[in-house]
């Protein structure tokens, strides 16, 4: 039996997500072409290499002509200039999708330009790695975590039921979301920790009492795990901080007045504050553990992409 979703992928942008999709739609059979683009050359031609898709070309404009799906990932900063170039050729009936980690803004950037003869849904799976380009990605990413819809309104059912059944074939679990909403649950689960991350290495790369061997040579400690997220794309974080400004910033100032408040038990050895602070963040990551959303092992799932190579 065939699995063939979409006659048709266009994939633009093909680094760690986009390459991931495209493993995966390789590896379950779920289109009958896939056609890929990439900004430059270097990159579309380690795809090639990789033999990703059936069909590389150079721009995105063509890339997307006569596609049934196009899944636009690259840094939420581009989309309004990419979503510019392809809206001219999109196919009738189209559904267009994104992956970017911010929504409100992406969909700002994307709708104008969207022909109404096109079924523009906004999407963000929730899976990744600190790593980027093509070679990075590896099939299984999506696998068992979540992906966020945030259709608009007035979305065609039917489109919305492809879309959510492409993204079950690559094993993601859906939920829909209201785009404002999307982007304050991922401030403080994802933007608020990669801040911190870039922050706390940022600190002792710049402390001039501790010497940068000391900080490798103890970072078996928390400080590992940071240096993990702070290794992550610049051009990437970058983006995601300028386009969830606000939900951001909100989140910041929570964890400000929250770091104060811990500072001051700190400060006058309230024992008692802190002991019910980690006794209930202790519960937290019991949740997230019975949730299924943790790897069972230390390495944050890098060996699924060591086990592709
Ligand atoms: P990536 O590995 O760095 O790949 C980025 C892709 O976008 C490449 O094909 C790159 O093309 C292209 N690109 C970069 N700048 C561009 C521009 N200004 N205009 C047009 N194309 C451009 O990035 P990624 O990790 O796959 O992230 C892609 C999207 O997924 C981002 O919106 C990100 O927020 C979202 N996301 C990332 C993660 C994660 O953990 N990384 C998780 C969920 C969602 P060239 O290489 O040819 O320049």
């Amino acid at each position: 039996m065939s699995n063939v979703l979409f006659d048709r992928i266009a994939l633009i942008g093909i680094g760690l997500i986009g390459s991931s999709i495209a493993r995966d739609i390789k590896k379950h059979g779920l289109a009958g072409e896939v056609v890929i683009s990439s900004r430059s050359a270097d990159t579309l031609k380690r795809a090639q290499e990789l033999e990703l898709g059936d069909r590389y070309v150079s721009s995105a404009a063509d890339a997307v002509k006569g596609a049934d799906l196009v899944v636009v990932s690259v840094p939420v900063g581009a989309s309004a200039a990419v979503a510019a170039e392809i809206a001219g050729s999109l196919k009738q009936g189209a559904i267009v999708t994104d992956v970017g980690s911010t929504k409100a803004s992406v969909i700002a950037q994307m709708q104008p330009h969207m022909p109404d003869y096109v079924h523009f849904i906004p999407g963000h799976p929730i899976a990744g790695t600190e790593r980027s380009g093509p070679d990075a990605g590896f099939s299984g990413l999506f696998s068992g975590r979540w992906c966020i819809l945030t259709p608009l309104e007035g979305t065609d059912p039917a489109a919305l039921q492809a879309l959510k059944d492409f993204w079950m074939a690559l094993g993601s679990k859906i939920d829909e979301m209201d785009p404002l909403h999307h982007d304050k649950v991922l401030a403080i689960v994802s933007h608020l920790p990669q801040i911190i991350a870039y922050n706390i290495v940022g600190t002792a790369d710049d402390l001039e009492t501790v010497t940068e061997s000391e900080v490798i040579k103890y970072s078996a400690s928390g400080f590992r795990d940071f240096t993990r997220l702070a290794a992550s794309d610049p051009t990437m974080w970058r983006d995601v901080c300028l386009h969830n400004k606000d939900a951001i910033l909100e989140m910041l100032a929570r964890f400000s007045e929250d770091l104060a408040y811990l500072q001051r038990a700190i400060r006058w050895g309230e024992g008692d504050k802190l002991f019910e602070l980690f006794t209930r963040t202790r519960a937290i990551r019991r949740l997230i553990i019975e949730a299924g959303q943790d790897v069972d092992t230390p390495d944050f799932g890098r060996h699924l992409r060591d086990e592709k190579k």
